[in-house]
């Protein structure tokens, strides 16, 4: 039997291509009302990894021409101040889109930032009010969570037949696997899939894994999905970003994927690669939702 070829979903090409679209977006807006789509994002403390995503999306703000204010607010912030601040941010005509990076430090609770967000600026999709207009399939009318948000534009840019196919999604969060599960059952051209959620508590996750047409890993363990648990010709996405040792590189680290991917894409039909799949294309997705909010706010 003729083996198709296997495809390399590249995220760092499309991502690029929709910075490209939105920047010329952003620039016509700014041509015929004066005004530019704003984002702002709050960041707690010092957490190192969190600063890299920080400034990587104030960076790509600015690449498309949108403002960009990051905040930057002392490790022992106490809650009430942080809410406050968000409380004047949602009334602040000039931001469109708010974010607080998390991991936030222990006095503070995550969920209680959350809901402080107003949902019509809550371009990260984690309020509730957006995540349930999402289950009802409202998606012109919510923010949807940037990751899975970018999976469905891969899976649309590629043109992978979604219709009536089966998807297991690994991993139940809810910035993640919860959403994404979500829209993949949702009954809509870009997805209309039969949906499986696996998660620790699952028993006997190959028996799963082996059914799915479409493949999607949101597990945070190096390397999880291996050969043996693929259908050969399934669509693998690979949302894990694990850091694991490697003398050979000048920092001592590289990074990889949820999915074991030599061995995996040896029997897919198409595959992300860790990095450069699923991680570019959630900052995208993040100034898409920007734009998104400020073409609402203003009846664009
Ligand atoms: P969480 O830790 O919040 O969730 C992990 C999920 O995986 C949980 O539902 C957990 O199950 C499940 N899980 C953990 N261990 C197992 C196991 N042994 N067997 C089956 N299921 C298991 O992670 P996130 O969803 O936030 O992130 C997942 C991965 O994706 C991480 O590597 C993260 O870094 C990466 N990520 C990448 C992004 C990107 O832009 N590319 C964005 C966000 C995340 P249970 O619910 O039972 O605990």
């Amino acid at each position: 039997m003729k083996k198709t070829m296997m495809q390399i979903i590249d995220g760092k090409k499309i991502s690029q291509d929709l910075k490209n679209e939105l920047k010329a977006d952003v620039a016509h807006f700014q041509a015929n009302t004066g005004k530019v789509p704003g984002l702002t994002v709050i960041i707690v403390g010092q957490d190192p990894a969190s600063q890299v995503y920080v400034r990587n999306k104030a960076k790509s703000c600015l690449e498309i021409g949108m403002h960009s204010t990051v905040i930057e607010m002392p490790h022992d912030t106490p809650q009430e101040t942080l809410l406050n601040t968000i409380r004047e941010l949602n009334q602040d005509p000039a931001v469109h889109g708010i974010l607080v990076q998390q991991p936030l430090p222990k006095q503070i609770d995550e969920f209680a930032v959350t809901l402080a967000i107003d949902p019509s600026k809550d371009v990260d999709g984690f309020h509730p009010e957006n995540l349930g207009r999402l289950v009802m399939g409202h998606l012109d009318k919510c923010f949807v969570s940037c990751t899975p948000y970018g999976i469905l534009e891969l899976l649309d840019r590629y043109n992978i037949e979604t219709k009536g196919k089966h998807c297991v999604v690994v991993g139940r969060s809810n910035i993640v696997g919860k959403p994404m599960a979500n829209l993949m059952m949702q009954k809509l051209d870009a997805t209309n899939c039969t949906v499986t959620v696996c998660h620790s508590a699952t028993r006997d996750i190959p028996s799963f894994t082996k059914q799915a047409d479409i493949l999607i890993a949101a597990i945070g363990k190096a390397r999880f999905i291996t050969a043996d648990m693929i259908k050969p010709g399934a669509v693998v996405i690979d949302v894990g970003i694990n850091r694991i040792e490697d003398q050979s590189t000048k920092s001592g680290y590289r990074l990889v994927g949820d999915v074991d991917y030599d061995g995996v894409a040896a029997l897919a039909s198409a595959i992300t690669p860790v990095p450069g799949g699923v991680g570019p294309m959630t900052i995208a997705m993040l100034l898409k939702n920007t734009l998104q909010s400020f073409r609402r706010i203003n009846n664009l």
